[in-house]
């Protein structure tokens, strides 16, 4: 892949750089500003060599206009804190007032631009639409630099198509992303371990039948256990289920026994009466999830702390750990020790460890671990899957 070098000087060009600061908010406050720091190295970088830059993200999911509350105005500032230089913003992608303001850019000067997804061009379903989109962005700079790695997996406006209209290369974030994946899929230590967790079930369990090829051990926590606990016929009262995912999954149970990759599923959860902070809950035997006190309606909320404990142990004699997805709905407190016993387990193993997922990122730090404790905590979680899974990602694709 090409890397920032092959663009030559920068001394005095216009670099665009495709940055994920896609931060989580709370009323206009940045929560975790993981994703921005993980920008700087890029940034840094093209400042030192006089780079004049223009810097494009999304934030949040609006539809293709406007909307006040995705606005990347605050992560301009809280990264010219970080940066200890100003960062200039301008309330729109493309258009007078972005030419111009790139135009007057000086040599080693940082101009953020509006969010990309206030454009309809720039996740449109229409080919042309895209490439008209990156047509506008090309022509705010001079060369590309690719650094959004939570966004390399999306065929995209400012991700694809402009890739193809300017010389272009991978960032410093996106070069250290791959390097850690490729350590992951061509030279994991072994034992090598995988903890899959979270709520898009669906989506993650695409990685499950490339991963039984590769892994010792698949610990499975999170909503998607309970697919698993009903694939093996338990009921699960009224926790997460994924009842069209049923075959697959008894299918990767299967493939699993016969290549001798050990699947463990929780041998306890924690039931709750109801999806909130404060509700009733209990621990359960995982095969007996309805003989709650709260029967059929019983949601499972975390997993119990005999399989966090059983957990903690593959975790600590693995040689590689990959974690994707909470265990549990950490961010009500009484549902959140299943991912701090894993997380905690992480960084006392002496295996490398990758951390990867937006909210498994943020709970880890939210838990009050900080980004050193582990191996890596990737930016991004679709995109890591993704390539752990084997496929091919545009975003990495066009920089070949
Ligand atoms: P990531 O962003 O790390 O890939 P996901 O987006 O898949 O992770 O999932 C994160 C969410 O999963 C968290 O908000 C957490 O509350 C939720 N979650 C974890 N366990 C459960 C569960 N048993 N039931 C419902 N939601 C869960
Ligand atoms: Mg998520």
């Amino acid at each position: 892949m090409r890397t920032i070098e092959s663009l030559g000087s920068l001394s005095a060009k216009t670099v665009i750089v495709r940055c994920d600061l896609n931060v989580p908010l709370a009323d206009g406050v940045i929560t975790d500003d993981g994703r921005i720091r993980a920008s700087l190295a890029t940034v840094t970088e093209l400042r030192e060599a006089g780079a004049k830059i223009v810097l494009i993200s999304h934030l949040g999911r609006p539809k293709g206009e406007p909307e006040a509350r995705f606005s990347l105005r605050p992560v301009a500032e809280r990264m010219s804190e970080l940066l200890g230089a100003p960062v200039q913003f301008v309330g729109e992608t493309v258009g007078e007032a972005a030419t111009a303001a790139a135009a007057a850019l000086q040599g080693g000067e940082v101009l953020l631009l509006e969010n990309l997804r206030f454009n309809p061009g720039e996740t449109s379903k229409d080919d042309a639409e895209r490439a008209a989109f990156a047509q506008q962005l090309a022509a705010l700079g001079d060369v590309f630099v690719s650094d959004g790695f939570g966004v390399v997996h999306r065929r995209q406006a400012s991700v694809y198509e402009l890739a193809k209209l300017l010389p272009s290369a991978a960032g410093r974030l996106v070069a250290a992303e791959l390097e850690v994946l490729e350590r992951l899929t061509e030279r994991a230590e072994r034992p090598y371990a995988v903890v899959l967790g979270g709520s898009k079930v669906s989506d993650k369990l695409g990685v499950i039948s490339h991963l039984i090829e590769r892994v010792d051990t698949l610990l499975i926590g999170g909503g998607m256990l309970f697919t698993f606990l009903a694939a093996q016929g338990h009921r699960v009262g009224a926790s997460l289920l994924e009842a069209d995912q049923l075959d697959t999954v008894r299918g990767y149970l299967a493939t699993a026994a016969e290549r001798g990759v050990e699947i463990v599923l929780p041998s306890d959860v924690v039931v709750a009466e109801a999806f909130a902070a404060d509700a009733a809950h209990e621990v359960v035997a995982a095969d007996a999830i309805e003989s709650s006190a709260f029967g059929a309606a019983g949601i499972g909320l975390d997993i119990g702390p005999a399989s966090a404990q059983r957990f903690a142990e593959v975790i600590a004699e693995s040689r590689t750990v990959f974690w994707n997805g909470p265990m549990g709905v950490f961010e009500m407190p009484a549902f959140a020790n299943g991912t701090r016993t894993v997380a905690d387990a992480l960084t006392k193993t002496a295996g490398f460890t990758v951390v990867g997922g937006g909210d498994s990122a943020a709970a880890v730090r939210a838990l009050g671990f900080t980004d050193d404790q582990f191996g890596h905590i990737s930016t991004g979680g679709g995109a890591s899957l993704e390539f752990l899974e084997g496929k091919q990602l545009p975003g990495l694709e066009v920089l070949a």
